[in-house]
């Protein structure tokens, strides 16, 4: 049953709920195709209209499947094609009422279901268009068959088949562009709310960004690298794994903020995150941990490691000038992950270190 389904509707979600639309409108033609058949029963309809109006459903029907079923009607404005569903219907529903006799009236109400079904994939100046388009073809079917009555005596009010046409077209002159509006309000609905998803899912992933990011150097924050190192601290219990913590607290920078500003301060911070992003390995990470203090997080690599990835830090901010001529530096401390402990002891073994960079004279890297 399940390949079979497969098979039908195929796999993929959007396709699926198209076809299943269209399962939906072929179960209503065929239930109005039954209502007929008991009209060539009945004697108000020949077995000949049946036929004809059977092959013009079924033909239309087979290649609306082919297209929504081989991908060929998503390089439609509307992929349902429910435009097309929608003429094939007015058309079918014209030559019903042209063929069923004395119940031809009855053969106008699947109108009114096909007009339902439009709002659920149609904007409404499509809506619009295809009430123009019934109304008219209703018209031409009218006078078609005034024509066929009459070819004698010419066009005539006062026959009771013209007067029954009349009224016909009086009543869904009325009924259908009432229920078009009903219709393109739905769509309206519809569409604004699909707007309203769209907005809100960019909304999130802003939020989430924001939560994670810090927002003067892009980099990761201090709760996202702390995440991170919740996941790297699991890794390493669960599996063996080993990884190295680097904090680095940037040089004077008091001064460097007293010299170009707290905006070039800020510049400069830039500058060094960019600088350490382009470094780093793409498994490594990079957080701002607190105003000018950075952690690096560096998966798969042990102490030694680290360390010569910080010292390749150190030769790269060498190139990097706060100012004409200032110095601009860092002090760092590097550990690896001791298996048992918590990754904020790691974080603390670190700091310790850096602090002892800093008492070393600044512009260095101790090891734990
Ligand atoms: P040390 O070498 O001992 O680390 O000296 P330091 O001047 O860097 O000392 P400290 O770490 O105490 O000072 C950090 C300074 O960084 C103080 C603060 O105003 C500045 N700072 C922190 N966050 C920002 C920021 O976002 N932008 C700018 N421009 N400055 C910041
Ligand atoms: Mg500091
Ligand atoms: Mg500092």
């Amino acid at each position: 049953m399940q390949r079979l389904d497969k098979i039908i509707l195929g796999s993929e979600r959007h396709q699926r709920i198209r076809l299943r639309q269209w399962l939906i409108a072929c179960v209503a033609t065929a239930g109005c195709a039954l209502f007929f058949a008991g009209g060539v029963f009945l004697g108000w309809m020949s077995r000949e209209s049946l036929l004809i109006l059977g092959v013009i459903e079924a033909i239309g029907q087979v290649l609306i499947y082919a297209a929504l079923r081989s991908g060929f009607s998503l390089r439609f404005a509307v992929p349902a094609l429910t435009e097309w569903q929608t003429v094939l219907a007015i058309v079918a529903v014209d030559y019903a009422y042209m063929s069923a006799g004395s119940a031809r009236h009855l053969a106008l109400c699947p109108l009114l279901l096909v007009f339902t079904f439009s709002a659920f994939s149609l904007p409404w100046q499509r809506i619009a268009r295809l009430t123009i388009f019934a109304l008219a073809s209703f018209l031409v079917s009218i006078a078609v068959m005034e024509w066929q009555r009459a070819p004698a005596t010419g066009w005539s009010l006062d026959s009771p088949e013209m007067l029954d046409d009349i009224s016909a077209l009086g009543m869904l002159l009325i009924v259908l562009p009432v229920i078009s509006y009903v219709a393109s309000r739905l769509s309206r609905l519809r569409s604004n709310l699909h707007e309203q998803r769209v907005a809100l899912a960019s909304a999130l992933e802003e939020v989430q960004r924001l939560a994670a990011y810090d927002e003067l150097t892009g980099l990761a924050n201090r709760r996202h690298a702390q995440d991170r190192l919740a996941q790297e601290q699991v890794r390493a219990e669960r599996s063996g794994t080993i990884f190295s913590v680097a904090l680095i607290d940037l040089d004077h920078f008091k001064e460097i903020n007293d010299t170009l500003g707290h905006a070039g301060g800020d510049r400069v911070l830039r500058a060094f995150a960019d600088m350490v992003r382009g470094l780093l390995r793409g498994s490594d990470m990079v957080a701002r941990w607190g105003g000018e203090e950075f952690l690096v997080l560096m998966p798969d690599s042990a102490g030694g490691d680290a360390l010569a990835t910080v010292d390749r830090l150190l030769r790269g901010v060498r190139g990097l000038r706060a100012a004409e001529g200032q110095p601009f530096s860092f002090s760092a401390g590097v550990t690896q992950y001791r298996r048992g402990e918590g990754f904020m002891e790691t974080v603390a073994r670190a700091d310790q270190q850096m602090y002892a960079a800093k008492h070393a004279g600044r512009n260095g890297v101790c090891l734990a």
